[in-house]
């Protein structure tokens, strides 16, 4: 078997996300696709060399709440649109954030299952995008958040569990509900429960049988600690939390994804054409957003960095992953915890925590090149010189 030709990274400073280290000076050795070693020297005569003069090189940011083919305001979604221009809609926004750094996206809800065609035309080698891990379509009641925005409706316990194993056979990566109504859309109310212990029973059955798990749209404590106690992994949003129900979910290794920029972007939604009254709600609840957080953070339950908006979009100068780094460490995370929500976090909830999320010898090479130490600002990676995915350059402005 003939041997691959390795690539290299030289006169790097590799940022190691789990220890919070600066390893100085060093050169990265690329081999189909994965990092080899991480050495102090470089051969001699080597071809396939990058310099990155003394950058910092970083694993790819791994976002975690999309929705690539999202359509601002959502109550302009049409149902009906042709698949083709949804999965182009969809296409850009993770071009986007492919260039953006963010090398691998998890969406929760996408129109037409955009994210599953985009994520295997991705793996073909036909489309320049991150790797994605994607729900399909999301699942709702009949009158519940994301009713009539193209999402999977269900009633009772078995249409639950046959929508989800719809979603599974159709190659969906995890399963995605709505357990409390949201702020974009007038009407919803946040803190009702939206579905019953029977539903949550037939989703969650239909993921584990798919050896995978759910993930829920969540207001208030009330519907999470119903949704906790009947398996459900991972909490999005979560804007009315309570310390006791912070704490059960750290004590049943549950995940939350904040989202804190939604309720942070005010000039973004009105250039997106939301209603002001929407524009009100997420003014009204983002202090007890805020304060939910803060009680995760005190609980200590693992967070991901997610943003609901399209990931790469500009919330006042940064691109939203980064924002909502950046506002996690002003919530009371290390600013290493922050990158972790975006790095070693999602890796471990979704079973790939020895493939990507790291620059270390095995991982593959799913790698940024930034100016300057995130260690010491998150802003730092706002502006990208340098992505790789697998190994190969998508993005290069050295
Ligand atoms: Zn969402």
């Amino acid at each position: 078997m003939a041997t691959s030709q390795a690539s290299w990274l030289a006169n790097a400073n590799v940022v190691d996300v789990e220890e919070g280290r600066l390893l100085v000076d060093r050169n990265v050795e690329i081999v189909d696709g994965a990092i080899r070693a991480i050495s102090s020297t470089l051969p001699p005569g080597q071809s396939g060399v990058i310099d990155v003069g003394g950058r910092f090189v970083l694993p790819g940011l791994i976002s975690c709440h999309t929705h690539l083919s999202i359509v601002f305001p959502m109550s302009a979604t049409d149902p009906t649109e042709n698949p083709a221009a949804t999965v182009l809609r969809a296409a850009k926004r993770a071009r986007d954030a492919l260039g953006a750094g963010i090398t691998t996206l998890r969406c929760v809800h996408e129109q037409h299952r955009a994210d599953l065609w985009l994520r295997d035309a991705q793996r073909r080698g036909w489309a320049d995008v991150p790797r994605i891990f994607g729900a399909g379509q999301a699942i709702t009641t009949p009158k519940g958040h994301g009713a009539g925005a193209a999402w999977a409706e269900a009633e009772g316990e078995e249409e639950f569990y046959r929508a989800a194993i719809e979603e599974l056979e159709a190659g969906a990566d995890h399963v995605k509900v709505a357990i409390n109504g949201g702020l974009a859309r007038e009407g919803e109310d946040i803190s009702g429960s939206e579905m019953t212990d029977e539903e949550l029973n037939g989703t969650v059955r239909a993921a584990r049988e798919h050896g995978t798990y759910v993930v829920a749209h969540s207001g208030a404590s009330t519907a999470i600690r119903q949704a906790l106690a009947r398996g459900v992994r991972c909490f999005e949003h979560a804007y009315e939390l309570d310390p006791g129900t912070a704490s059960l979910l750290a004590g049943q290794g549950a995940y939350i994804t904040p989202t804190l920029v939604v309720t942070r972007c005010e000039q973004w939604m009105r250039a997106n054409g939301f209603a002001e009254a929407s524009i009100a709600t997420a003014r009204r609840v983002a202090d007890g957003h805020l304060e939910s957080i803060r009680h995760a953070i005190a609980a200590g339950v693992p967070l991901l960095c997610g943003t609901d908006l399209p990931p790469a979009d500009d919330v006042g100068g940064l691109p939203a992953t980064v924002v909502e780094m950046t506002l996690l460490e002003g919530a009371g995370l290390s600013r290493l915890g922050a990158l972790q929500t975006a790095t070693t976090n999602p890796a471990r909830l979704m079973g790939v925590e020895g493939e990507i999320g790291q620059a270390r010898p095995g991982f593959r090479a799913d790698l940024v090149v930034v100016d300057d130490n995130p260690l010491d600002d998150l802003a730092a990676l706002g502006s990208v010189r340098l992505v790789l995915q697998g190994g190969r350059p998508v993005k290069q402005a050295l």
